[in-house]
């Protein structure tokens, strides 16, 4: 994989990345400290990639943009690519300022909606399932706890959604985007490929510098999201080394099958570690974290930590090289199969 040389855009600025596309940076306040939007010029006005997180930086951005180098420009719409709140977020801000339609997928709308509208203590029930099945003590629960970052804190109210499907079109300016779906990082992701120009904006499925965290499904506790990622993964070698794919975040690259290659052996890896340790004994999600991470993990990255480790046991389970079963508690034990 190889970083192209293209800088950054500042705030307020737009790069060009082709002839009708533009890139924007949004910074976040996470560990994962931006998002990259993506604009392009069409027959029917400018479509926009994302909306970035619900905050006043955003918003800030936002109006710098459209004072700035999108001033009395013609929106055609904004396509959502999943409902993680740093994609979703100002969707309904920005279609109640620019009065454009909004697209995303059925399931990722379905996400969106249910954590959105749902009361706090559920949302905060949710969580504390999470940590129940996967094994941490109800000290730690109390103490690390479900630091819930409420979804509703982080989204504006949704608006209306156009449901759109993979091999949906959408026609640029000079090119011909065509929507493919998949399940791994969310339920039913969007990314955008233009074959004939050789262009990808990958969502956040295809990083250059991170591997895209697998999360849980809280809705079907069995749903096999890495086996859908690594089917992904083999799928998206067809774009080639040549095509230039466009993040979501860090930074634009090339060589896109390589990396997707280095992405299988990495989660590969990660499942032989953990095929290793079920030889030894059964385990559980949270003992299974110090296996796969050679790292110290922080409470506040422990709930993607336990979606990561989950992801790798669900597909061992599912593919029937572990099995698992449910103590009183609710807490899973994984052994060998
Ligand atoms: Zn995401």
């Amino acid at each position: 994989m190889t970083k192209l040389d293209i800088n950054k855009p500042k705030f307020g600025e737009l790069t060009k990345i082709a002839s009708d596309l533009y890139w924007a940076h949004f910074e976040l306040p996470f560990r994962l400290n931006h998002v990259n939007l993506f604009l392009m010029d069409t027959p029917e006005g400018i479509l926009i990639l994302d909306a970035g997180l619900k905050s006043e930086h955003s918003e800030e951005h936002w109006e710098a943009l459209l004072n700035g180098p999108l001033k009395s420009k013609k929106f055609a719409g904004i396509v959502i690519t999943h409902y993680h709140p740093d994609h979703i977020g100002m969707a309904g801000w920005l279609q109640k300022k620019l009065n454009i339609k909004c697209y995303t997928t059925e399931k990722e709308l379905f996400t969106a909606k249910t954590f959105r509208s749902m009361p706090d203590d559920e949302y905060a029930k949710i969580f504390k399932n999470v940590f129940v099945r996967a094994g941490m003590s109800e000290e730690d629960i109390i103490a690390k706890g479900p630091a819930t970052r409420l979804y509703k804190n982080r989204v504006y109210e949704l608006p209306e959604f156009e449901i759109i499907k993979a091999g949906h079109e959408f026609n640029s300016n000079d090119g011909k985007w065509i929507v493919r779906t998949d399940s791994g990082h969310s339920p039913e992701h969007i990314s955008l490929l233009d074959k004939e120009r050789k262009l990808y904006l990958s969502g956040d499925f295809l990083l250059p510098r991170i591997s895209p965290n697998i999360s849980d499904n809280f809705f079907d506790p069995l749903d096999d999201r890495l086996g859908e990622y690594l089917k992904y993964l083999n799928e998206i070698q067809e774009i080639g080394s040549e095509t230039r794919v466009f993040p979501c975040h860090d930074w634009p690259f090339d060589e896109g099958a390589q990396r997707a290659k280095d992405l299988i052996k990495h989660h590969n890896h990660r499942l032989s570690l953990i095929i290793e340790a079920l030889n030894k004994k059964s385990i559980t999600i949270m003992d299974s974290i110090s296996i796969i991470f050679d790292r110290k993990i922080g409470d506040e990255q422990m709930h993607f930590a336990i979606g990561e480790a989950r992801a790798h046991l669900i597909h061992l389970d599912v593919t029937g090289q572990a099995k698992s079963e449910m103590d009183e508690r609710g807490t899973v034990h994984y052994m060998k199969n």
